[in-house]
């Protein structure tokens, strides 16, 4: 079959290998430069360190066929992401843990002392938390809210705590020992050249053609036996019901002479920062040498039209939305909706290249039996 895939991200990097293996034909079109989507990562010119083109991403996960699968066609390097943030002039840190806590309150506690401690700043008054506020101050009350989650959350969402729902904190963010490794997952790692070159060598089989700087525009697919997107889903129907809300980024690039900040990333927890946090590239690659460091200072915003799509917001009036164009979607022919601006939903790297296979295998599994592929196989409003 000949299969259009729009957008050369993880997610469509993934389903075209996997369908150029199993004989099919393969165009892929992306409207930007360059390969791997928002994981993009390349050179900088000036000072020859690899750069998160799109903002910092580190690969971590529990799936092994996923880290097997990653492996394959790329070296990974070991990297645990340690997590700074500089509030009240001190630098603590992240994610909250006994030492940020020891450090917060000046004490010097034990695991069980700390949490007896907390469970006393805990607002007990509020039985069922409905906002992040609520949740935050009833987890870990009012000192430790204001200090590491109010001013970062309120800078990243453009909006007080109190108009998010409590379900952004899941469980207690806190942590009573010493460790700060960001991320939960057995495997973790840097691929050792970068992202792009990852997809790229996904990329790289003989029934897959890459047209870079081409817009796919609805009518596009016709001469097509099925079409991934992994574009935008409002965009795909010119926005005919309006825009799902994004937040965006802007990133302030600047250099230094040595080593500017003494790891890959430093947030900014209070208000009064405009930006968020600085990222310094070359610490993601610790196995690299670089005199000159380059950094990027993040700002978070509303996404405006010509702007890049980052986070989804999905509160009420975007889920709303959200049904609305889902419904549209499923009417469409020979079209499946994927990835993360596809679905409309944040997806780590792991979660995007997992549904990926996934749809892939669903696809073959379809054509196998003489069946339609549907328009979604993994439900944006899940
Ligand atoms: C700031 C930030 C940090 C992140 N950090 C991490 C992290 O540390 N770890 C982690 O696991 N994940 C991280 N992620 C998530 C990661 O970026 C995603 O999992 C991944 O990018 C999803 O890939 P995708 O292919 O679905 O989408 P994308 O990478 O967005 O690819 C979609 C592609 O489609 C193209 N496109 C869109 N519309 C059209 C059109 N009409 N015509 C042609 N091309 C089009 C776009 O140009 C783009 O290249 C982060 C995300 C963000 C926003």
């Amino acid at each position: 079959m000949k299969i259009l895939l729009v957008g050369a991200g993880l997610s469509n990097a993934v389903i075209g290998r996997e369908l150029a293996s199993a004989g099919h034909s393969i165009v892929i079109v992306d409207s930007r430069s360059h390969i791997a989507g928002n994981c993009h990562t390349e050179r900088d010119r000036e000072t020859g360190v690899l750069v998160h083109v799109y903002g910092p991403h580190i690969f971590h996960t529990d799936d092994k066929e996923v880290w097997e699968y990653v492996n394959r066609y790329s070296a990974f390097k070991p990297y645990t992401n340690r997590v700074k943030t500089t509030v009240k002039e001190q630098v603590f840190s992240l994610p909250v843990n006994l030492h940020t806590i020891n450090q917060f309150f000046e004490k010097v506690m034990r695991p069980d002392e700390a949490r007896v401690f907390l469970e006393s700043k805990a607002d007990t008054s509020i039985e069922e938390p409905k906002t992040f506020e609520e949740q935050a101050l009833r987890f870990v009350g009012r000192e430790l809210y204001e200090a590491f989650f109010k001013g970062y959350t309120q800078k990243q969402w453009g909006c007080h705590p109190n108009e998010l729902p409590a379900s952004i904190l899941k469980r207690l963010p806190v942590r009573f020992n010493y460790d700060d490794n960001y991320f939960f997952h057995r495997y973790q790692g840097m691929p050792e050249h970068g992202y792009t070159k990852l997809v790229e060598k996904i990329l790289d089989h003989p029934n897959i053609e890459v047209i870079l700087n081409k817009k796919f525009e609805r009518g596009d697919g016709a001469e097509f036996d099925h079409v991934f997107y992994s574009g935008p889903l409002d965009g795909y129907f010119n926005y005919e019901l309006g825009r799902l809300g994004y937040r965006t980024l802007d990133f302030e690039r600047f250099t230094f002479d040595g080593d500017y900040q003494g790891c890959a990333v430093m947030n900014y927890g209070e208000e009064s920062v405009p930006f968020t946090r600085i990222t310094e590239h070359k610490h993601f690659a610790p196995w690299e040498e670089h005199d000159k460091s380059v950094c990027y200072r993040e700002y978070s915003r509303a996404c405006g039209k010509d702007d890049i799509p980052y986070y989804p917001i999905r509160l009420v009036k975007e889920k709303e939305l959200l049904a609305k164009y889902v419904e549209l979607a499923k009417n469409q022919q020979k079209v499946t909706f994927v990835g993360r601006l596809g679905t409309y939903r944040y997806l780590d790297m792991d979660v995007t290249i997992r549904e990926a296979l996934d749809t892939a295998r669903e696809f073959l599994l379809c054509m196998k039996n003489g069946r339609q592929m549907q328009s979604f196989y993994v439900n944006p409003l899940g």
